[in-house]
């Protein structure tokens, strides 16, 4: 039997120490799964080498020289670069299963009974609950699902110009055919959908396995007061509604764990 793997993607220096906490979250709740790591040509030997001690395998990925499909793709879709990049891990066929993470995300407890789901498994976007949201879901990889993906991505593009667009455009029978492909909210919970059902929030959070710190402001735009144990600057009003919980969590584990690695 080949083994599983949960997947991330950072294609800078910021998103890789998202990705560290992300896997250091993932340790710290005993997965007995591998963690890869894709990495773009602009991540620093700094963060490889940190990310390297987290994670089992980490992946540089230059799309431009990873086949034909994807030159072509990007040829015609210079916008897609990131997309593609997460696209990259279809390609990742040493593993049967794999759980793709977002660098944004971070798991309050162990989640590896995700690997009962099947491709592709994924939880509702709290914008647009007939779309899945992308930031995490289960996937097999296949090369010649790769194949498609791409083609499919040079030929219509993304309608919302990422790769959740993509997805959702090409399994698109996501919302209606198999409900055991709808992952249940509490494994990709935004703070965006706690201040829009602030009760539900206080009925089930308890229950959240999985953070997604989605939009515009992550974790890392903040700073940290490491003497009082603060999280300081909110960026801007906008960025207000992080949960602050969940925000403080984020700062604690990487002052704990990813930032000596930096060192
Ligand atoms: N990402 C990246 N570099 C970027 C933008 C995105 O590596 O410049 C990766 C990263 O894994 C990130 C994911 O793509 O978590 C999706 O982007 P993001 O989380 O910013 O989108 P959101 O969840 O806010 O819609
Ligand atoms: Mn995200």
């Amino acid at each position: 039997m080949s083994e599983e793997a949960f997947v991330t993607l950072a294609t800078s220096d910021s998103y890789a120490k998202g990705a560290m906490v992300l896997g250091q979250s993932l340790r710290n709740h005993h997965t007995n799964r591998k963690l890869v790591a894709l990495v773009g040509p602009h991540v620093t030997d700094c963060c490889i080498e940190a990310l390297n001690t987290i994670f089992d395998e980490v992946c540089v990925v230059n799309v431009l020289d990873s086949g034909d499909t994807a030159n072509l793709a990007l040829m015609k879709r210079p916008d897609l670069g990131v997309t593609l990049t997460k696209l990259h891990c279809w390609t990742l066929t040493q593993y049967s299963k794999c759980v793709f993470m977002d660098a944004d995300t971070m798991v309050l407890s162990n989640i590896d009974e995700l690997y009962e789901r099947e491709e592709l498994s994924a939880a509702p976007d709290p914008g647009w609950p007939d779309c899945f949201n992308s930031g995490v879901f289960v996937f097999r990889p296949s090369n010649e699902t790769h194949d498609k993906l791409l083609t499919f991505c040079s030929e219509n593009g993304s309608f919302d110009g990422g790769d959740q667009g993509v997805l959702n455009s090409y399994f698109s029978t996501w919302a209606t055919a198999d409900i055991s492909k709808h992952l249940p909210f509490i494994y990709n919970l935004s703070s965006i959908a706690i201040y829009s059902y602030l009760p539900a929030f206080k009925q089930y959070g308890h229950n959240a396995k999985v953070v997604h710190f989605l939009g515009q402001v992550k974790p890392w735009s903040y700073s940290y007061d490491t003497k009082k144990g603060e999280v300081k600057g909110s960026v801007s009003q906008q960025s207000a509604h992080m949960h602050p919980d969940y925000l403080l969590l984020w700062w604690q584990l990487y002052t704990k764990s990813v930032a000596p690695l930096l060192k």
